[in-house]
Formats: C-alpha cells, structure tokens, sequence
C-alpha cells in the first residue's frame, strides 16, 4: 500500500483534479491512500470569512467566492450541487453563529477550517467515480483520526493508528481521505495545524505500514533552496530523515515540520513529487541519505521570528538558571526554535508572540530582557558538514563578503544544519548569497 498525499494547488480547480486522477490511477496496483488539502487558497478564505462575521464585517463577497469555485468544479465534472450544499450550509451556518454570538476562539477557529477538505475530497471522489475508479470518501475521523483537544496543532492519540488501520482494511475502494483534520474523543473538530495535511498522510503511512507516503505538490522535490527565493535551485534526488525534518523545522514549507517522525519511526521512505511535472523522480526521503558530493542539501529560511536576548551576571556559575528560564517558556506551552548561550547571555527565538509578553514579565524577575521582532532564521542543512571542515567558515565568510548583517549563531548538537538569524529584509538576499555559495548560481 501506498499513501499519497495531493496539496492545495494539486487540487485547485477541475484541470488539476483530473491530473490527481490521472496520477492515482497509474497506481492503482499499489492499494493507494489518497490524502487531500482543501483547494488552493480555501483555508485562508474561510478564516478570513470568520474573522469578518466576529468583526461584524460584510463577508459576502468571500462567501460567494467559496461557494463558486467549488460550484465550478463541480460543473466542469457534470456532477451536481448537492454534492457539496449540505456542506456549504453547515458552515454558512456556523458563521452566522459566530456573527450573532461575536466569538471566534480556537475550537470554533479549527471548525471553520475544516471546511475546505470536506469539500475538496467530496468534488474529487465523485468525480474519481464518475470516470471508473471506485472511490469513497472519508472524513479523516471516520477512518479513526482521533486527537487530543490542542485545537490548531492536534495530535493523534496513540490508539489512532491502529483504528486508522483497522478501518481502512475493510474499505473496498480507493479511500480519499481528508488531510488537516481530526476529532478529539467529544466529537469536537480539531486541525494538526496549518500545512497539517503531508502529518496526516504520515500519520496514515505509519499506521498501516505503508511501503511509501507520497506528498504531491507544486515543486519538483525537496530543492536547494525555495524555488521562490532561489530562481536556479536544484532538486536533490535523495535526503535523510534527519536533513528533511531539518529543513522543514527551520521553515522550508514543502513538508510540514511533523510529517518526517511517523515515517521515520517505521522506516517508511517519503517521496516528495511534483503534479506539475509527474514524469520527474522527486526527492525520495530516506534514512540514510547518499554519501552526496554537496555537502549542503539546502538552506532553508522562516521569516517573522522573534528573538529574545536573556542577560543576567546571575548566570556565572549559577546552578538553575537555564532551568529557570526554559520553566518559564514551558509553563505557558511556548516553544523555542533556536537557542545560543553564553556565561551571561541566552538568546533565543520563538515563533508568535503568543503569551510573550507574560513571559518576559517572569524572566524580568531574573535577567534583564531585550526582545527585538521582525527577525528571520536561515539554515544551512547537510548531513555532509559532518566530515567537512570549515563549513561555517565559509558560510559566515561569504554573507559578511555581501553586507549581511548576522546577529545570533547556532549550530545544532546534530552537526547537520548552521543556523543563524538575519533581519527580515536580508533574509532572501542571504539564502541568495549561500545558494551561490554552495550550488554556483
Ligand atoms: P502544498 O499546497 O502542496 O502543500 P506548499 O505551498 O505547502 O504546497 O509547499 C510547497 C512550496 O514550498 C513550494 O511551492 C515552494 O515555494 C516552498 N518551498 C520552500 N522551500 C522549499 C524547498 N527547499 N524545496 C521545495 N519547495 C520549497
Ligand atoms: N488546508 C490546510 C492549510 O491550508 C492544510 C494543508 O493544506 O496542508 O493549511
Ligand atoms: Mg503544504
């Protein structure tokens, strides 16, 4: 069996969902899995519309544009309305409900996201259908995607797996499943978190021992660098586990930062394919990625961080005190990305600023704070740094050769990833200056 995972834009209008078809279809001897996102876009739509009902704003323009780009899809299939009406009436109905009541907190937030799936993977299984191939679709909570209650970043109970597995053994037809989404044991909707749809296809792939996850998208692999930023990135045939879960941490968005551990912790290989070019062999994921003559497999960048520099003289052969601080962070559920100390310093950054501002009242009991915002990390990955000297020579090199600003340095205990952080504005110029660096152009 395989898992195969469609993303937004694979997804996007009828043109696209009848390449996904295509691309299932060639594999239909390997008992596929197929995961879908919400079209491209759709998401993003539907928490716009619920932020203008809560601000008591007009949102009817937003609605009407939900509501036909999947009515034309269902057009070009010559399937009908119905398919998706009860559907699009459950969530104009849940937004009237946040309009009268004017509440939008995280648990209604993860069910009006929800939408975007439901729909998608109903358009395409019909459709799949309607040409030949016997499909059905599921809400990812009927095939036994059951979390706990972290609405915005769910994770599957421990006894998912093996329901996932259980329920798809019965199932005849291809399964297509939505990505995203889950329920807690209330019954109450849950998402993995934005970009959530590869963890389910992980999540799926581990369960039922799949020979391989498959996460289709808009680019050809896991590349040099964002294709976006990086006009000449090279797609590497072949990364590691560690590599991927690297790159994707530090924000390269072609897989979601959770996916690569249920794969990994069954040894199952993720291939990362283009829809936009299907014939192309992709990146395969594996645990042992080849012994590459580039060092470096890709420098990835996550914008918008912020960064926070703890100074204390308390910190001189204090015992505690790094305890003390990351006590802090844990009690309000904050997570540190990256981390670099000294005898009177920690810097470290973190994602939003969710809950900060408390934070830093605490630790002010302690150290003098300083928070500086709009800041950005770039991260030079590669398991070949290793048994190369100098990397970090040379990066630091190159970047100050080009004017770009450096303000904290970390290299993980891991020796696979250099990473440092830039503002916001230098971050793209500093990916630039290091693909050149790295990969001649
Ligand atoms: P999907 O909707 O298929 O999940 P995403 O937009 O989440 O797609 O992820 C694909 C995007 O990730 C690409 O279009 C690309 O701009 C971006 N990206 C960032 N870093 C990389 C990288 N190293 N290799 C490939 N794509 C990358
Ligand atoms: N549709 C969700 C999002 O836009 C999940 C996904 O696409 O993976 O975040
Ligand atoms: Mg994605």
């Amino acid at each position: 069996m395989i898992v195969m995972k469609f993303g937004g834009s694979s997804v996007k209008d009828s043109e696209r969902m009848k390449e996904v078809a295509n691309i299932v279809r060639l594999e239909l001897a390997k008992k596929p899995v197929v995961v879908l996102s919400a079209c491209k876009g759709i998401t993003d739509k539907l928490i716009e519309t619920a932020n203008k009902a809560n601000e008591g704003e007009d949102y009817s323009i937003l609605a009407d544009e939900i509501t036909k780009l999947h009515y034309n899809i269902i057009k070009d299939f010559n399937l009908g309305n119905s398919l998706v009406d009860p559907i699009l009436d459950e969530f104009f109905d849940l937004i009237n409900k946040i309009k009268e009541n004017n509440e939008l907190n995280a648990e209604i937030l993860d069910h009006v996201q929800s939408f975007g799936e439901m729909l998608s993977t109903r358009i395409f299984a019909a459709y799949f259908s309607s040409i030949g191939v016997s499909s059905r679709q599921f809400d990812a909570w009927r095939i036994g995607m059951i979390t706990d209650s972290e609405f915005g970043g769910a994770e599957p109970l421990e006894s998912a797996p093996k329901k996932i597995a259980d329920a798809l053994k019965k199932v005849k037809e291809v399964p297509i499943v939505t990505g995203f989404i889950g329920k807690d044991i209330n019954g109450v909707i849950t998402t993995l978190g934005r970009g959530g749809s590869d963890y389910t296809a992980a999540i799926i792939g581990a369960a039922i021992n799949a020979d391989e996850i498959q996460i289709w998208t808009d680019a050809d692999g896991i590349m040099t660098a964002d294709p976006r930023v990086v006009k000449n990135a090279k797609t590497n045939e072949k990364v590691s586990f560690a590599e991927a879960s690297e790159l994707a941490f530090f924000g390269a968005k072609v897989l979601h930062p959770k996916t690569i551990l249920p794969a990994m912790n069954k040894n199952i290989p993720v291939r990362v394919l283009n829809t936009y070019n299907p014939k192309g062999k992709g990146t395969i994921i594996v645990k042992e990625a080849n012994k590459s003559r580039d060092v470096i497999k890709a420098i990835a960048c996550k914008k918008n961080i912020t960064l926070v520099n703890i100074n204390s003289t308390r910190m001189i052969d204090a015992h505690g005190f790094l305890a003390k601080v990351f006590d802090v962070f844990g009690d309000y559920g904050k997570s540190v990305d990256m981390i670099a100390t000294s005898e009177v310093n920690v810097s470290l950054t973190v994602d939003d600023d969710k809950n900060l501002d408390k934070i830093i009242d605490e630790l002010r009991g302690i150290a003098d704070i300083n928070v500086e915002k709009n800041k950005a990390i770039v991260c030079v990955v590669g398991e070949g740094m290793k048994h190369t000297p100098g990397i970090a020579g040379k990066t630091f090199t190159a970047l100050g050769k080009n004017e770009v600003n450096i303000e904290m340095i970390s290299q993980g205990a891991s020796e696979i990833n250099i990473s440092f952080i830039v503002n916001n504005q230098e971050a793209d110029k500093a990916v630039q200056v290091l693909h050149k660096e790295y990969f001649g152009s």
